[in-house]
């Protein structure tokens, strides 16, 4: 029986790939910002159809340098959801400011923005929303009491690389979203990230953070790191980023598999397309409650036919072991986001799974007894 992951890499032919990177054996210049960085940073802006791209090695890293950027005072609150990878979490608190968890809806599992302005205080600084499996944020509402109440946002839109909301690209929204490219994200620079935004001053202070601060030959202006983007890398996105809508219209075969399968079924949630939004069909959630087995039992039963599905996100970030000590830590604090942690398996998906796979996950999980 063949292996499923819960995700597989998508890579470009090898030989195109070899012809991108050949240039690198000529010039011998494989990172800082080289010719396929820049050649890569423009194509992203054009694609995104967006003002600026500064590329990054990962996502985290992008998330954790643009709020560096922001400069706020150490010890300054931001809004966040616990419904989400550690990474946001870890990209706010590194930065010496206090997460505060609001809960997430029922609908896309995003955060619940009916549940944001309690949570304001004059320490509250920025909102930190995620775009949970490609679904957007009500990114509307978002911007009306972010405006109102005079707080940055920065979308950690990891998830929604190629989503566009009324034709928008994802990358538009807020002051700043940040992009994973990571291996088992739809679109793939091996590691990689990226953050877009609007305003102009940003650029050269991203670019500092992102090489050790440094902003001249002899000048050094901040406590940067190394976060820089390599140029084999960047020559993956290139590559990757030409086959990208086929890929996507592969997921989009598989995830429509799955619906035909599972919609319906008594006890199995799947997610709504939500209105006016693409989908880049990233991950494929089902909800287990009231199914014949619990979310733990479809796991083991797939587990043990080989089929790796993910439990994806659990635990939620605020109960993890490291933020027990916030003010706003504990799961209970956040029912919504704590039922779907506890039911949600997100099942395989990728450009390559084909429609006998999706069959046999779904058999597998029907004929549970
Ligand atoms: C993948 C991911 C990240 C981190 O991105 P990396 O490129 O792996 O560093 C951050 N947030 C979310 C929601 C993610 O899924």
């Amino acid at each position: 029986m063949n292996v499923i992951n819960v995700t597989r890499s998508s890579l470009p032919d090898f030989d195109e790939y070899c012809r991108e990177i050949k240039k690198l054996w000529e010039s011998r210049w494989l990172t800082n910002m080289g010719v396929e960085h820049r050649a890569f940073e423009a194509e992203l802006e054009k694609y995104l159809g967006c003002r600026n791209v500064t590329l990054f090695t990962n996502g985290h890293l992008a998330l954790e340098s643009v709020i560096a950027a922001m400069g706020f005072p150490k010890g300054s609150e931001v809004i966040t959801t616990p419904f989400t990878f550690a990474s946001t979490t870890h990209a706010i608190t590194r930065n010496g400011l206090t997460p505060v968890f609001c809960d997430v809806n029922a609908e896309d599992y995003t955060i619940d923005a009916d549940k944001i302005e309690e949570l304001i205080t004059e320490k509250t600084v920025a909102i930190v929303p995620v775009h949970v499996y490609g679904n957007l944020c009500d990114v509307d509402r978002i911007k009306a009491i972010a405006d109102r109440r005079g707080l940055k946002v920065i979308y950690d839109a990891a998830h929604a690389f190629a989503v566009s909301y009324k034709g928008v690209s994802s990358a538009n929204f807020g002051d700043t979203s940040m992009f994973s490219f990571h291996a088992t994200k739809v679109f793939n620079t091996i590691e990689g990230g990226a953050v877009c935004y609007n305003d102009g001053a940003l650029k050269d202070k991203l670019n500092c953070l992102k090489n050790f601060g440094i902003t001249g030959p002899e000048s050094v202006a901040a406590v940067g790191g190394n976060a820089k983007m390599s140029e084999f890398q960047a020559a993956m996105g290139i590559c990757n980023l030409r086959h990208l809508d086929e890929e996507i219209a592969k997921r989009k075969k598989a995830a429509k598999r799955y619906r035909e399968r599972l919609e319906g079924v008594k006890g199995i949630k799947l997610c709504s397309p939500q209105k006016d939004v693409t989908q880049n069909y990233a991950y494929f959630p089902a909800v287990f409650d009231g199914f014949k087995a619990s979310r733990d039992e479809v796991f083991a039963a797939l587990a043990a036919v080989s089929v790796t599905a993910r439990k994806y996100f659990y635990p939620l970030t605020n109960s993890f072991e490291c933020y027990k000590e916030l003010p706003t830590a504990g799961a209970g604090k956040t029912p919504v986001a704590a039922y779907y942690a506890d039911r949600v398996l997100t099942l395989p998906l990728y450009a390559d799974l084909s429609t006998d796979d999706v069959d046999r996950i779904c058999d597998t999980i029907l004929s549970i007894k």
